[in-house]
C-alpha cells in the first residue's frame, strides 16, 4: 500500500460560470468523470463513481479570511489547523510560528521516523536551489516540511535522469523558460503515467503544482483554461497506469483561487478532494476539511 498526494495550488469549487470560471470554460472529461460526472463547482456534491471519491472539503478551517497557502499547506502535512492556532491565515510562504510547527511534526517526517520512506517528488531549477541556499527566498511550506524530514530538494539532474518531475508535468517550461534545452518533455498523458511510476518508489510521494495559482492570480482566462485540460490530460494518464489495489491516489488543493478568475484573489470557496483506489474509504468516509489528510494518509499506511 504506498500513498501518492497530487497537490494542485489554488484551486476551489467555485460559480458554474464559463466566463469567470475555467473549470466551467475547458474540456475536462476526466475530471468530471472523478465526480460522478457533476462538473467542479459548488453545487457539487460528494460522490463515489465506483473507483474515485470526490469531496468538496473546507479550506477556511473556521478561520475569517481568504485561507493562504503557507497556513493551509501546513495544515495539510501536519494535521494540526494551523490557521486557527495562529489565529490568521499566512501565506503564501509560511511565517515562523508555521514553519516552527512544521518543523516540530509533519507527514514526511512521521512516515520516515516509522521506517517507511517517503519523498516530494519534484524537481527544482538551480536559481531556486540557489536562492533558497543563499536565504534569498524562503521555502514554501511544502518545502520546509520535507527539509525538516530531511530529505533533499530534488535537483535538474534528477529530472533529467526521470528520479524527479516538473511542476508543470510535460517539462515544457524547462526547456523554454529555465535554460534546459535538452530536458526531455512528455505528452500530458505520459507525464501522469510517469508521475505514478516515480510514486512507486515510496511509501509516501507528494507531488506539488503550483501555477494554478499563479494563473488563478493574473490569469489570462485563456491560458486557465489550457492549464486545466492538461491537467484534466495528465490526471487521465495517471488514472491509467494507476493499479486501485495499491493504495491511494489522492488530489487535493489549499484554498480556492482559479476557479474565480474576475478577481485576482483567493477564495473561500471549498476545495476538490479526490481519493482513488479499493481502499478510497479508509480515507474517504467522513472526510470533510484539510486538517484530516495527515491523519487518514498515516492511517491507509498503517502508521500511528
Ligand atoms: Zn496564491
Amino acid at each position: 500500500m504506498h500513498v501518492l498526494l497530487v497537490f494542485i495550488d489554488g484551486v476551489g469549487l467555485g460559480a458554474d460560470d464559463a466566463a469567470v470560471n475555467p473549470l466551467i470554460a475547458a474540456h475536462v472529461p476526466t475530471l468530471e468523470s472523478l465526480s460522478a460526472g457533476q462538473r467542479w463547482t459548488a453545487a457539487a456534491v460528494r460522490s463515489d463513481n465506483g473507483r474515485a471519491a470526490f469531496i468538496p472539503t473546507d479550506a477556511t478551517l473556521g478561520v475569517a479570511g481568504r485561507p493562504q497557502s503557507g497556513s493551509n499547506q501546513a495544515a495539510i502535512l501536519t494535521g494540526i489547523n494551523v490557521p486557527q492556532r495562529l489565529g490568521y491565515h499566512y501565506g503564501p510562504k509560511p511565517d515562523a510560528p508555521t514553519r516552527h510547527l512544521l518543523e516540530e511534526t509533519n507527514l514526511f517526517k512521521t512516515v520516515l521516523e516509522a521506517g517507511r520512506t517517503a519523498d516530494l517528488i519534484n524537481a527544482y531549477p538551480p536559481r531556486l536551489h540557489h536562492d533558497i541556499n543563499r536565504g534569498k527566498t524562503l521555502r514554501s511550506s511544502i518545502q520546509h516540511a520535507a527539509w525538516a524530514a530531511g530529505l533533499a530538494m530534488h535537483t535538474a539532474d534528477d529530472l533529467l535522469n526521470g528520479d524527479a518531475l516538473s511542476e508543470d508535468w510535460t517539462a515544457r517550461a524547462w526547456r523554454e523558460y529555465l535554460g534546459f534545452p535538452n530536458a526531455p518533455t512528455y505528452a500530458p498523458e505520459d507525464a501522469g503515467r510517469r508521475m505514478v511510476e516515480v510514486s512507486r518508489r515510496y511509501d509516501f510521494a507528494f507531488f506539488s503544482h503550483w501555477f494554478t495559482d499563479v494563473i488563478g492570480h493574473r490569469g489570462p482566462f485563456e491560458d486557465g483554461v489550457k492549464l486545466i485540460e492538461t491537467i484534466d490530460r495528465v490526471l487521465a494518464g495517471a488514472l491509467d497506469a494507476w493499479d486501485d489495489d495499491e493504495g491511494l491516489l489522492i488530489v487535493t488543493s489549499d484554498h480556492g483561487n482559479f476557479e474565480a478568475l474576475d478577481h485576482g484573489k483567493h477564495t473561500e470557496n471549498p476545495v476538490p478532494t479526490v481519493v482513488i483506489g479499493a481502499a478510497r474509504h479508509i480515507f474517504a468516509d467522513g472526510y470533510s476539511n484539510l486538517t484530516q489528510v495527515t491523519p487518514r494518509i498515516l492511517e491507509a499506511l498503517g502508521i500511528g
